[in-house]
């Protein structure tokens, strides 16, 4: 980062468009033509035209030596300090399967499951009711990050197991959370989709590593954690190459004390304006108490997120961790039924 008269200068990135018409022999040639300059190429097929974005430059790049190529419509600056995960770059939204379960198409996406593995019984009993209320995705931690070194660390390598048992027996895909890279690895070869917590926000290395795994990562916005700060996250996963990016708000700090966080949804609109990546909804974390998860589940819709995760267990008063804000299998069944009325009224679908 250079300082010049108190004004920053941002690393610029080049985005190359080609033409509608450009082939794939052009496509690659460009994409040789940076990386014989020492750059990186981001491919990024959209539903027009594939636009090609250049990262690693140490300094000033100047656009135009790239626009004589073959297959060329334009070579652009792009001065957000997000690139990749910007609507400049791309278009038209993302889309990112968690298995074979699309994340940010025209259907929501419903994610359920217990704050954390607890037990085989335990995950189950919840995961057997999240496939019968219509829920799409589960969740479970088997690494918890907690502010306690008292509280429940989770079950490690055997909460794995068990969410893939979970999986097998319901037949829908898991997400879990990696608090580091030991986690990470184990998470990559166990789960669906990799989380990384509101703690690990701002984890950069834990975020490279995330963007050298093979599968998708639901990316929750930190505690405090600016707009800029929360896509520039997202921009970390993305430029080491995974692509498949989901972010989630989940609440941050405030003054009010009638809820365990403030569920920032002017966040949801604010990402979709600039942004192609997804964004879901937790409004079980967002605001601690399990009669608000229903209305707020309502809003999140409202405002355009493309999904909700939610935090069930089926015995709350018992539950080794959040059980305050978690719901009963039932009552996430019947908030199911409730927001399909919601969902349509969106212009989407369950
Ligand atoms: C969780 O989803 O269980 C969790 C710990 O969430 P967050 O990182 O948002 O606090
Ligand atoms: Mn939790």
């Amino acid at each position: 980062m250079r300082r010049s008269g108190g004004v920053r200068l941002r690393i610029v990135l080049v985005l190359i468009v080609m033409r509608q018409d450009a082939t794939p022999e052009q496509v690659k040639g460009v994409i040789a033509a940076i990386e014989a300059r020492d750059l990186s190429a981001h491919a990024i097929p959209g539903a027009q035209r594939t636009a090609i974005g250049v990262t690693g430059n140490k300094g000033a790049l100047e656009p135009g030596v790239f626009e004589a190529l073959p297959g060329v419509l334009e070579a652009i600056r792009v001065s957000h300090p997000y690139k990749l995960v910007s609507r400049e770059v791309k278009p038209d939204d993302s889309i990112v399967r968690i298995g074979d379960v699309p994340v940010g198409g025209p259907r929501l996406v419903l994610i359920g499951g217990p704050c954390a593995v607890e037990s085989r019984e335990q995950m189950l009993t919840v995961a057997r009711g999240i496939r019968d209320a219509g829920g799409h995705i589960l969740r479970g931690g088997a690494f918890k990050p907690r502010t306690s070194p008292y509280s429940f660390q989770g079950l490690g390598e055997e909460g794995l197991r068990i969410l893939a048992d979970a999986r097998t027996e319901t037949g829908l895909p898991v997400v879990t959370e990696a608090v580091d890279m030991e986690s990470l690895d184990l998470v990559e070869r166990y789960a669906d989709a990799i989380q990384i917590g509101a703690r690990n926000m701002q984890n950069f290395s834990l975020l490279k590593r995330a963007g050298r795994a093979k599968k998708p990562v639901l990316l929750k916005r930190g505690l405090s954690a600016t707009l800029e700060e929360f896509l520039m996250s997202a921009e970390y996963v993305v430029s080491q190459g995974n692509y498949d990016v989901i972010l989630c708000e989940r609440g941050v700090r405030t003054f009010s004390d009638y809820s365990r966080n403030t569920l920032d949804l002017t966040v949801v609109p604010a990402v979709k304006q600039i942004s192609h990546l997804p964004i879901l909804v937790d409004p079980s974390h967002g605001t601690g108490r399990r009669d608000k998860v229903a209305p707020l589940s309502r809003a999140a819709v409202a405002v355009g997120a493309d999904g909700v995760i939610i935090e069930v267990h089926h015995d709350p008063d018992r539950a080794l961790s959040d059980g305050p804000q978690s719901i009963k299998p039932e009552t996430f069944a019947a908030m199911v039924a409730d927001l399909r009325k919601f969902a349509e009224a969106a212009g989407r679908r369950l």
